[in-house]
């Protein structure tokens, strides 16, 4: 399934095709743009959901093009890519009003998720059709009733493991960090330790895991974040 279409903006080619790649290896739609004139014209002519826009252009200062897209389409999600040092203030402040950054050299890994989350937040993305019951291996979701079942029998969740098993259940197989999980669950106004995530997933593995010290659906993904296994 296709989900959303991302116009690239980033003159370094093998920096491009990298993006390109991991992007479409997502499912995302994606077009490429190698300058400032050639960006806008696509955001003009192919109404993409999102702009994931390098500030280093031959033709156009990025913040310029971000100001521009900014006025001309004030609802597209904008990330902007930079290396490290580059304006970090102003693009730290987001006061171009860009959605994200992400700074140079990053984890293709990571650059995915945080274009996921962006469309997320914004709602650009394509969710997946808003049925009642997700299943998955031995597990049962009922969103209608907020009721969770594994091998039939009824798992007791608080409100926050609830909401991070439908959450998951949303998104089988995708990487999601820790911030993506407080952002979504805890809300970004919250400002409390990370590791709030890792107490609320162990407590969830050992109600859904059968060996909560080796867990096959709810899995780690070292340095980053949790992802879970899903058919
Ligand atoms: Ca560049």
């Amino acid at each position: 399934m296709t989900e959303a279409k991302i116009l690239v903006v980033e003159d370094e080619i093998p920096i491009r095709k990298l993006i390109v790649f991991n992007l479409q290896r997502s499912n995302y739609e994606v077009m490429e743009a190698g300058d400032g004139k050639e960006a806008i014209k696509l955001v003009q002519d192919q109404s993409p959901s999102l702009v994931l826009l390098d500030l280093m252009l031959p033709d156009m200062d990025g913040f310029e093009i971000c100001t521009k897209l900014r006025e001309s389409h004030p609802d597209l999600p904008i990330v902007i890519v930079s290396a490290r040092g580059q304006d970090m203030e102003k693009i730290m402040g987001l006061e171009l009003g860009a959605d994200d950054y992400i700074v140079k050299p990053f984890n293709p890994l990571e650059l995915v998720a945080r274009i996921r989350s962006v469309l997320r937040r914004t709602n650009q993305g394509a969710p997946k059709p808003p049925g009642n019951v997700i299943r998955t291996g031995p597990f049962i979701l009922e969103t209608k009733t907020q009721r969770f079942y594994k091998s039939g029998q009824l798992v007791k969740l608080t409100a926050r493991e609830y909401q991070l098993v439908k959450l998951f259940f949303e998104h089988f197989n995708e990487p999601i960090t820790r911030d993506e999980l407080l952002d979504e669950i805890w809300g970004v106004n919250y400002f409390g330790d990370p590791k709030t995530v890792d107490v609320h997933i162990r407590r969830l593995r050992e109600k859904i895991e059968d060996d909560p010290s080796h867990p096959i659906h709810l899995k780690t993904i070292w340095g980053f974040g949790y992802c879970f296994q899903g058919e």
